[in-house]
Formats: C-alpha cells, sequence, structure tokens
C-alpha cells in the first residue's frame, strides 16, 4: 500500500464528508493504492455516524472511535500503530489543511527521501491572538530541539511508515513530533509550505492553556531526551556545584574565625553567623546533598523499571 492517510478528530461531524470527498478525490486522481484512517477521540456529535456512513460505501475507509476524549497525541498513536502504507500522512479535520498537498509530500518522502516532511502553514487564518503566541512557540521549539521548522505543531506532515512505528506520542506530545523523530534517529526532517485555510465549521479545541502546557512539554521532553536514562549526570552536576560553592563559603567562615581567633584583639571577635558566607555555606551544602540524593533516587528507579535499555535497531544481517 503507498499511503495511509490518518485524520484524529473531535467533534468535526460537519466537515467530515467534504474533507473526505476531498481526499478520494485527490488520492484516486493521483492512482495511489491507500486507506484513510479516522480516529474518533470521543465525539460527542454525530462524527461516529458520519464515518460509519462513509464506510459502509468505501472500503478504504477505516474508523476508530475512543470511548471518551483522550487528546488528539493517542488519537494520533492509535492511528500510528495501525497504518500499513509506506507513506503516512497525517492531517487535522476541520478542512484547515489541505488535502491537495498529499501529492507532493508523499513525492518528498518517497524520491527526496526525507524521514518526515512537517507542513508549514506560511500565510495563516487563524486569529492574532493564536499566530503572536504560536512564533514565540516555535522560536524556542528550534532552540530546544535544535531542528529549523517554522512551524512544529502544523497538523498537516507526512512521514515514512518506519518513523510512526518507532515514536511515541503521548499526553499533548503531538506538538514536537519532529522532535520526537529526531530524537528516534531520523535525521532527514524537511518542511513544505503549505495551504491553509480558515475554519470553516465549529470551534478550535484548544484553549491558551496550550501555550502553559506546551513549554512545559518541551522542558519534559529536553530534559527526558537528555537524562531520562542518566539522571545523576544532570542531578550529580548540580549538585557538585552547589556543593562546591557551599565547601568554599565554609571554608571563608572557618578561616575568617580562626583568624580572629589568633590575633591579639580579643574583643573583635565576630559570630559566624554574622557572615553571609556562614549563610552560603549552610543552604550550598543542603542544597548540594539534596541533589545527589535525587540522583541517586533518579538511577534507581530508572535501574529498576523496564526498558533501561531502549534502542531501535535499524537494519539486520
Ligand atoms: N482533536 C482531537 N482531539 C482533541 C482535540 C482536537 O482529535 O481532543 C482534533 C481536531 O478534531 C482537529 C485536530 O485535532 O482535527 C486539530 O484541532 P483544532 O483544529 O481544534 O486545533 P487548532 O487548529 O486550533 O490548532
Ligand atoms: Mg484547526
Amino acid at each position: 500500500m503507498d499511503l495511509s492517510i490518518v485524520v484524529p478528530l473531535y467533534n468535526e461531524a460537519n466537515s467530515l464528508p467534504e474533507l473526505n470527498a476531498w481526499i478520494t478525490r485527490v488520492v484516486n486522481e493521483a492512482g495511489f493504492s491507500y486507506e484513510i484512517i479516522y480516529v474518533d477521540d470521543g465525539s460527542e456529535d454525530d462524527s461516529w455516524s458520519v464515518i460509519c456512513g462513509l464506510r459502509q460505501t468505501d472500503s478504504h475507509i477505516h474508523g476508530i472511535r475512543f470511548r471518551r476524549n483522550y487528546g488528539k497525541s493517542p488519537a494520533l498513536h492509535c492511528g500510528f500503530r495501525r497504518v500499513e502504507g509506506e507513506v503516512v500522512i497525517t492531517m487535522d479535520a476541520d478542512l484547515q489543511d489541505s488535502p491537495d498537498e498529499v501529492q507532493e509530500l508523499y513525492r518528498m518522502v518517497q524520491e527526496e527521501g526525507y524521514d518526515l516532511v512537517s507542513g508549514w502553514k506560511k500565510k495563516r487564518y487563524d486569529p492574532l491572538s493564536k499566530t503572536l503566541p504560536t512564533k514565540l512557540f516555535n522560536a524556542t521549539a528550534r532552540k530546544f530541539s535544535g531542528l529549523k521548522l517554522h512551524d512544529f505543531n502544523c497538523g498537516l506532515k507526512a512521514y515514512r511508515r518506519e518513523v510512526v512505528k518507532s515514536i511515541e506520542v503521548y499526553n499533548d506530545m503531538h506538538r514536537y513530533i519532529p522532535y520526537l523523530a529526531k530524537i528516534a534517529g531520523f535525521r532527514h526532517i524537511g518542511e513544505k509550505a503549505v495551504q491553509h485555510q480558515a475554519r470553516k465549521y465549529g470551534t478550535t479545541k484548544f484553549g491558551v492553556s496550550r501555550f502553559f502546557n506546551g513549554y512545559l512539554d518541551l522542558i519534559t521532553l529536553w530534559f527526558t531526551s537528555r537524562f531520562g536514562k542518566k539522571p545523576m549526570h544532570f542531578f550529580g552536576v548540580l549538585g557538585t556545584i552547589m556543593f562546591l560553592v557551599g565547601f568554599i563559603a565554609l571554608v571563608i567562615v572557618l578561616a575568617v574565625k580562626v583568624a580572629s581567633i589568633l590575633s591579639p584583639e580579643g574583643s573583635l571577635r565576630p559570630l559566624v553567623t554574622n557572615s553571609p558566607f556562614f549563610y552560603i555555606s549552610l543552604t550550598g551544602m543542603i542544597l548540594g546533598t539534596q541533589l545527589f540524593l535525587t540522583g541517586f533516587i533518579g538511577e534507581l528507579i530508572v535501574r529498576n523499571s523496564s526498558g533501561r535499555n531502549t534502542y531501535v535497531i535499524r537494519e539486520e544481517l
């Protein structure tokens, strides 16, 4: 099979017939062998009955229905587990992404050898309240991930099948799929400017909370990908620095004390608690010890949890 199209959706009944007709027309014109997988993320509207209706007349269509709303990432993950096509394309259900891009995305993966091609909504049709924070968000994601992409969170993306089988999209990690792919060892990640349209039916499913959660997820991802298997390398370094600062301050406190004891003017003997270095040494050494202990606990958890040796084999002879 050439192509699998995965569409996560939540309350998009109005868009579905139009979207399905459009996708079907495009892929048939291009002559692909294909499947379309709709993952209904616990919709409360008629989305599921629309999908059932579409399926009745077209066996290319598959539907998966969640018992409740879990989020876009689990929906994508579920679709990814089932895809069979050599190239996998994801797309939002709200008609903001254009199915016309499918053929070119397919070509970029198959002929130009990209592992992942991310859509880039170069000209966006979203309110300013969304486009402005998105710019900031993408700049931060670029810094953390080292990937030169303009639009991490574009719903329209194309993958080599191996990529989606090697990554796990959980929580709200759909925003960072290119970064996940990079962490999994896929290097050839590109982007393509794609057409974007204003939402025609329904409303957006993500509020402002997306920006806060987005940043926290990014930090988590950066931390776990770098130190997830070796927490001591993070906590140990911080702990050592803290402890050293505390220790140096302690030496200063003691040196001053001893010097004052040895000095002839016995009345000029300040209490150690009057020195700022006393407090620096106290906090520094306590924090340093705590950080070390956190590191040890982290290592114990890693050592006792399954999957401490996580690697993906590429080929075998
Ligand atoms: N979506 C989903 N589960 C959710 C929220 C959204 O499957 O819990 C789907 C939604 O139906 C759409 C896509 O994810 O197909 C993108 O959502 P939306 O258009 O609301 O996001 P935006 O375009 O505002 O970033
Ligand atoms: Mg949308």
